[in-house]
C-alpha cells in the first residue's frame, strides 16, 4: 500500500489537459460560480446553454474536478434526497415530486451527456445492496416495496441469490436494484463537462481560489470578479459564507483501487453483470470494479477533523487503508495479497439532512448549493439547475420544493461541534455492532431531526 498513488485513480490519466490560466486583474460578468466541480461545471453548461450571450466566470481554486467530483466511487443514483428511505422520513409529502425530480434529472443527464459529446463510461448494471449482519436483512422487503412503488425495478435477494450473483462469504441477503441506479467515470464527467463548459463559451480561471467574497466582488491572488450573480458551488471546502459553515461539516472518506483482478481471481468473485455494491450497515462500504478491472473500495470510516479542517494532508491516512483492505479482503478472500494502485481520501460535504440545501448569501447576490453529503454525482446536476432557478427568481417545479426552500439543522459550533460529531460516529459504530439497536443518543437525534452519514 506504501507504494499505492495518491492521486485519485479518476484523475490519474493522460494527457491530462493543461489547466487555464490563473485569474489576472479585474474582470466582470453577467454570472460568476465559484467551484469547478460537478455543481459548478453544471451551472456553467446549464446557463450557458440556457442564455448564450450571458458572460460567464467560473473560479476553481485547483483544477475541474478536482474536489471531491474527482475524487468519488461513481455511484450514479437517482434520488435526490440520499436515497428513498431518508427522503420518505425527511419529506413525506413531497417524496412523489422529488423522485419525478429526480428521476427528470437522471433522464436529462443521460441525455446531456450524449448531446454533449461526454464519454465518462456510463453503465446501468444494477446496485446490490447487501446485507452483512442478521438484523440487516429485517428491512429489505419494506425498502423493495418502497422502490416498486417509485417505479423503480428492484427484488429482494436471499442469502443464495446474492451469492450466486457475487460470491462473498459475508453476504446474507439483499436488495438488487435495477433502474435508477448506474456507475460512471467521475473524472471523466468532471472533465468532458469543463471541455463542454469551455467550447460554449465559459470563462474558466483555473489555480484561483477565491479569497474574499462580497456583494460587491470576489477576490482571488491575482485579481477580482464584479458579477451580477453568483452561485457558490464549494462543497465541503472552506466556506465563503457563514450560513455554508453552519450548515455543512466536512468529514473525510476513503477510497482504494488494486490492481485489474487475475481471470481466476475475478473467476473467483463471480460478479459476472458488474453491479455496484454498498453494505448496509450505518457505517458501510461502497465498490464496484473499474473500467480496467480493478476493484474500488471505499467508505467506513468518516472522519472529521476538528474546526472544519480540510487540508491535502488528510487526504491519506494509513489506518484507514488498512482498515479498508482488511474489509475488501474480509469479503473476497480470494484477493488476499492483491497489489493497491491507488489510495487517497476527500471531504464529503455532509449536513444534517443529508442532501443538498440552496441558501442566499452575500447580500442576496448569491446562492450556493452544498451539502450532498456523499450522493452527489447525479444529484449536483438538479443541485445546479435549481441555484440558476433560484438566481433567476425563477418559480418552478424545483423551487417550489420544501427541499429548495428549507435548510437542515446547522451543526454547533465548536467545540460543540467536533463532541457532538464525535459521539454519533461512537453511537452509530455501536449501533452496528448491536444487532441495529440505536442506544439513547440516536433516539435523541431522530427525535431532533440531526443526522450524521456520509
Ligand atoms: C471519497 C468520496 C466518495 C464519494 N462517492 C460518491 C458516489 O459514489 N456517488 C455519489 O453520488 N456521490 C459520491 N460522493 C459525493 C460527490 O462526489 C459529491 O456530492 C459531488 O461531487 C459534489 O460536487 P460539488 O461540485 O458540489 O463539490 P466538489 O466536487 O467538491 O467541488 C467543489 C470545488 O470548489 C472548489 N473550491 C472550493 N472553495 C473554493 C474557493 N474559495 N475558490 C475557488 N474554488 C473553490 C474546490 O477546489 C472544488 O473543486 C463522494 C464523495 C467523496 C469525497
Amino acid at each position: 500500500m506504501q507504494q499505492a498513488s495518491p492521486t485519485p485513480f479518476w484523475l490519474d490519466v493522460r494527457p491530462r489537459p493543461a489547466p487555464a490560466a490563473p485569474l489576472d486583474g479585474d474582470v466582470a460578468a453577467d454570472l460568476a460560480i465559484v467551484g469547478g466541480g460537478f455543481t459548478g461545471l453544471w451551472a456553467a453548461v446549464l446557463a450557458k446553454r440556457e442564455r448564450p450571450d450571458r458572460e460567464i466566470v467560473l473560479l476553481e481554486a485547483e483544477t475541474a474536478g478536482w474536489g471531491a467530483s474527482g475524487r468519488n466511487g461513481g455511484f450514479v443514483d437517482a434520488s435526490l434526497t440520499h436515497g428513498l428511505v431518508n427522503g420518505a422520513g425527511r419529506f413525506p409529502r413531497e417524496l412523489d415530486a422529488l423522485e419525478a425530480a429526480g428521476r427528470a434529472n437522471l433522464d436529462d443527464l443521460k441525455r446531456d451527456l450524449a448531446a454533449l459529446e461526454i464519454d465518462a463510461a456510463w453503465q446501468e448494471p444494477g446496485l446490490l445492496s447487501v446485507a452483512t449482519q442478521p438484523h440487516e436483512l429485517a428491512d429489505l422487503d419494506e425498502e423493495v416495496a418502497l422502490l416498486r412503488r417509485y417505479g423503480w425495478d428492484a427484488e429482494t435477494l436471499d442469502r443464495d441469490a446474492v451469492r450466486a450473483e457475487v460470491a462473498s462469504p459475508t453476504y446474507l441477503g439483499a436488495v438488487l436494484q435495477r433502474t435508477g441506479v448506474g456507475l460512471v467515470d467521475p473524472g471523466a464527467l468532471a472533465l468532458g463537462l469543463r471541455r463542454a463548459a469551455l467550447a460554449l463559451g465559459v470563462r474558466i480561471y483555473e489555480r484561483s481560489p477565491v479569497l474574499t467574497a462580497t456583494s460587491a466582488a470576489l477576490s482571488t491572488p491575482g485579481g477580482s470578479v464584479r458579477a451580477d450573480r453568483v452561485v457558490l458551488a464549494t462543497g465541503a471546502y472552506k466556506p465563503l459564507t457563514r450560513a455554508i459553515r453552519r450548515l455543512v461539516a466536512p468529514v473525510y472518506d476513503y477510497v482504494l483501487v488494486t490492481e485489474p483482478l487475475s481471470a481466476e481471481q475475478r473467476g473467483a468473485l463471480g460478479w459476472r453483470h458488474g453491479q455496484g455494491i454498498a453494505d448496509r450497515g450505518n457505517q458501510f462500504h461502497y465498490y464496484r470494479l473499474t473500467p480496467d478491472g480493478g476493484v474500488l473500495f471505499g467508505g467506513y470510516d468518516a472522519i472529521y477533523h476538528f474546526g472544519n479542517r480540510v487540508s491535502p494532508a488528510l487526504e491519506r491516512r494509513a489506518a484507514s487503508f488498512q482498515l479498508l483492505y482488511d474489509h475488501l479482503t474480509a469479503t473476497f478472500p480470494a484477493l488476499q495479497g492483491i497489489g493497491i494502485t491507488h489510495a487517497w481520501g476527500g471531504p464529503i460535504d455532509t449536513c444534517s439532512r443529508f442532501c443538498v440545501t440552496f441558501g442566499r448569501a452575500l447580500g442576496g447576490r448569491a446562492v450556493y448549493a452544498v451539502g450532498y453529503t456523499g450522493l452527489g454525482v447525479a444529484a449536483s446536476r438538479f443541485g445546479a439547475r435549481t441555484a440558476l432557478d433560484l438566481l433567476d427568481g425563477a418559480e418552478t417545479e424545483r423551487t417550489r420544493l420544501k427541499l429548495a426552500r428549507s435548510r437542515p439543522l446547522p451543526f454547533p459550533p465548536e467545540p460543540a461541534r467536533w463532541a457532538v460529531i464525535q459521539a454519533t460516529r461512537l453511537a452509530l459504530a455501536r449501533a452496528d455492532a448491536h444487532g441495529g439497536r440505536r442506544g439513547p443518543w440516536l433516539r435523541l437525534l431522530d427525535r431532533l431531526g440531526l443526522g450524521f452519514d456520509t
